[in-house]
């Protein structure tokens, strides 16, 4: 392992005497050996730490009730669930199959935030059969549609509002959420937020208890959030002063990130600096509005999972086009669309021997029908055989829930390593899987 790597891959990395990395004590060749190419490897003392370090942080700097809630859409099978049920964290899904799979691992359906900017009449209606904990609701006809829902169930449903708070964040167009023109959210400035705020009061079925938004993904720095929670705050307070209404709960959402490449690692901080400007945001916005503190719910999903995950690829052939080398490898834009919809940026190391040959410069790509189909540009490694095997860190997030079955690709196989031991938790993809759902 390249010292520089560290930061990247999962915190049991290690090389084996033979040179092959290891991740919670397994051999990465062991596992291609045994559950082939391309594989998605979970290290559970990655997950464990980083559930623990938003605890702790937390914790440390925010004096009354809080919650850590997985954004379930980085990625979710029923392992995952289970984990973070088993963590004491909270869970935000974004649509029915997210639920469903949140449900079967086990998860507590209490836990459970529903977000979505176009709910169906039928997501809600499994919701509330669920007995989901809050349903975030993104506009006014959702609200009515969810107070009669509820009321045919003879039920309160407990919801946040989803606000627009019309801050811009520094990160990629396609993950910005919290500006003006976002498709996500009650606008604030217009009044909207406020209007339908009031109308939940005024709805037998629904209780409003908070005020969610979130910014974007992939920041670098708190204060986009910081400002978010004091707009919420704002908005609280005015709603207090009109109708007597308490803020018990706010949720800023998620958005931190995590490095891709060794060079990100530099100057971004720690989960606990974030944490603990956030929290001084809304203890500060409190005390300025004279409001008392609301449970705090965060909702990490990339900066919980991405480091733990590492995609493993074999390498087929190596080939010089006009003056480009290009290193082919068994999967990319099918198990990781990324680099194609953001130019989303990774590393990669050779992970069944070391090499101390000079490095060439080459283009990762994938077997997949398109010129797209890069998952990295120019990145220096050693002389690549067929056979080798690439090791591609901070995968965790975002890849395999955004997995396709391009050219009918078949979807990659997840194993979770933890004290030595592999075990499959997401079986490979078959083509009789491919054609389950002809008639
Ligand atoms: N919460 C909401 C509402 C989101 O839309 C997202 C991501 O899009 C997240 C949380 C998680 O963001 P991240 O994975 O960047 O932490």
């Amino acid at each position: 392992m390249t010292p520089d790597h560290r930061e990247l891959l999962p915190i049991s990395a290690a090389r084996a005497a033979n040179g092959a990395l290891t991740l919670g004590g397994c051999s990465l060749a062991e596992l291609a050996e045994r559950y082939g190419t391309p594989l998605y490897i979970y290290d559970a003392a990655t997950l464990d730490r980083a559930a623990a370090s938003y605890q702790a942080a937390l914790a440390n700097a925010y004096p009354a009730a809080w919650e850590v809630a997985y954004a379930a859409k980085a990625w979710l099978n029923t392992a995952t669930a289970r984990w973070a049920a088993s963590h004491g964290l909270g869970l935000d899904v974004v649509s029915a199959g997210e639920l469903a799979i949140a449900l079967h691992g086990g998860f507590p359906a209490e836990r459970i935030h529903f977000h979505g900017n176009n709910k169906q009449p039928a997501e809600l209606a499994a919701a509330l059969a669920a007995g989901v904990g809050r349903i975030v609701v993104d506009h006014a006809g959702e609200l009515a549609v969810l107070n009669e829902l509820a009321l045919a169930r003879g039920a309160r449903q407990p919801i946040w509002l989803r606000v627009n708070p019309d801050v811009d964040a520094d990160t990629h167009g396609h993950t910005r959420t919290g500006h003006a023109a976002s498709k996500f959210g009650l606008g604030l400035a217009d009044g909207t937020a406020e209007a339908v705020a009031r109308q939940a009061l005024a709805m037998p079925g629904v209780a409003l208890l908070g005020l969610h938004c979130h910014v974007g993904s992939q920041l670098r720095a708190a204060a986009p959030l910081a400002l978010a929670a004091q707009r919420l705050l704002e908005l609280a307070a005015q709603l207090h002063a009109a109708t007597g209404w308490r803020l018990a709960e706010l949720s800023p959402g998620g958005g931190w990130a995590v490095p891709y490449e060794p060079q990100q690692a530099l100057g971004l901080p720690a989960i606990d600096d974030y944490v603990s400007q956030v929290a001084a945001a809304v203890v500060a916005g409190c005390q300025r509005h004279d409001l008392a503190l609301p449970r705090l719910v965060l909702e990490p999903g990339r900066s919980l999972v991405a480091r733990a995950g590492v995609a493993l690829y074999s390498v087929g052939a190596v080939k010089q086009a006009g003056d480009v080398i290009y290193a082919f490898i068994d999967g990319g834009l099918a198990d990781n669309p990324r680099p194609a919809l953001y130019d989303a940026r990774y590393s990669a190391l050779l992970a069944n021997r070391l090499s101390d040959e000079p490095p060439q410069r080459v283009h990762v790509a994938g077997p997949y029908c398109e010129t797209g189909d890069v998952l990295i540009h120019a990145i220096d490694l050693p002389p690549l055989r067929m056979s080798d095997l690439l090791a591609v860190p901070a995968s965790g997030a975002y890849q395999l829930s955004m997995a396709s079955n391009y050219n009918a690709a078949l979807r990659p196989a997840v194993v979770w390593v933890e004290h030595g031991q592999a075990r499959l938790i997401q079986r490979r993809e078959t083509a009789a899987d491919l054609l389950r759902r002809d008639e």
